[in-house]
């Protein structure tokens, strides 16, 4: 039986910024920059969390419904410093440490219970080293599996610590909302709303078939989730820590159409990089610079690493829309996938689709054809239809 923890961090940026200035401690803390100025928040406090602030909504609205909280702008290289600081701690109790962003990472602890005692005692261990020696609050899921670990820590943030022993998978599931499922964004969540699913038990009780035959392919991997069946090993990062593209503009515009071309083109060239070098990546990154010079930054975390564009493109576009991008001329965008890992380490994926499985051979067809021709070669239809 495998013991996975996943910690989580309690509003890292906003709690950094508090530790930092002991002044801020028990206010609404808003990371992210001024309150009239564009761009959205980073991170806020659970202080102001109570007005209905959260990450990615405007600043000007976080202002409108909090206009006593504190306005501060991202200090990123602290919060890295801070990271650092915090990957150490959890590296100290196991190689196996597989960071999703910043402030968050699965541990694989059953090979060092013999060590350091159970994974419950281990977690125990680490909240209270991240305490005294960051001074800040970390929540934690224990779990047999990636999946489990990572709902659990969400359950009862901040300070959160929850157990689910092997054998309790699906009640500890069954009263959770549909949405806690990974991969289920707005549209399969309607769509199962509309099979009359509310939660995870509902799902629980329908047949494989049933769900295949309703949403496609992915009804077999939520079955398989429904049921808290995950065997996705815990990968400690790869050394090639990213790969990414960006490109300036030739001239800022707010063309959606012009945009998104440019994106599609960017994701192909990281999809073609990441595919040459064998790897895959589950972090999917966007940045956009507006014309005023304004950068943003958002990422995700996708359930399964992948080195396809349409995959790519298809997250960075969500990420984009939901920034609501080109409001504003831009003048630069990147995409960069992180979280890698090779491609071929031999650990059979949760589910190979035929799909996938016809896209990859597309996609080395396609290299061969690039690497003797030259990129221009093949262009998508999209890529041609504007110039
Ligand atoms: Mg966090």
């Amino acid at each position: 039986m495998r013991q996975i923890i996943h910690l989580d961090m309690d509003a890292f940026y906003a709690a950094i910024e508090q530790r930092d200035h002991p002044e801020y401690k028990g206010q609404p803390v808003i990371v992210g920059g001024l309150p009239n100025s564009r761009g959205v928040v980073s991170t806020c406090s659970y202080e102001a969390r109570v007005f209905g602030v959260h990450s990615a909504m405007p600043l000007r609205e976080a202002a409108r419904r909090c206009p006593h909280g504190i306005f501060l702008p991202v200090r990123m290289s602290r919060y890295q410093e801070v990271s650092a600081a915090l990957m150490k701690i959890l590296r100290d109790y196991t190689p196996l440490v597989e960071p999703l962003s910043c402030d968050e990472a699965f541990l694989d602890v059953t090979g060092s219970e013999r060590l350091f005692g159970p994974a419950e005692k281990i977690a125990r261990l680490i909240v209270e080293r991240i305490e005294k020696e960051l001074g800040l609050s970390a929540s934690v899921g224990i779990a047999p599996n990636k999946f489990l670990a990572k709902v659990a820590s969400d359950l009862q943030k901040p300070k959160g610590f929850v157990r689910v022993k092997a054998g309790e998978e699906r009640s500890f599931l069954a009263p959770l909302p549909i949405t806690k499922l990974w991969g289920v964004g707005p549209k399969t969540a309607a769509r199962l709303k509309q099979m009359g699913l509310q939660t995870i038990g509902d799902l629980q009780k329908r047949s494989e078939e049933e769900l295949r035959r309703k949403i496609g392919e992915s009804g077999e991997q939520l079955h398989r989730l429904a049921l808290g069946i995950d065997n996705r090993p815990v990968l400690p990062e790869e050394e090639v820590k990213s790969v990414g593209h960006e490109i300036t503009l030739p001239a800022d515009t707010d063309n959606r159409d012009y945009l998104e071309v440019v994106l599609l083109g960017l994701c192909e060239q990281v999809a073609r990089r990441l595919r040459r070098q064998g790897l895959v990546g589950r972090v999917i990154t966007l940045k956009i610079r507006d014309t005023d010079f304004q950068t943003i930054t958002r990422r995700t975390t996708l359930y399964q690493p992948t080195a396809f564009e349409e995959v790519i493109y298809q997250t960075a576009h969500r990420l984009a829309e939901e920034n609501q991008w080109g409001k504003k001329p831009v003048r630069l965008i990147g995409v960069t996938v992180s979280g890698l890992q090779q491609s071929d380490t031999g650990q059979a994926p949760l589910f190979i689709e035929q799909e996938q499985k016809d896209l990859r051979r597309l996609h080395q067809t396609l290299d061969r054809i690039k690497d003797r021709f030259g990129e221009k070669a093949i262009m998508r239809g999209r890529l041609l239809i504007k110039k």
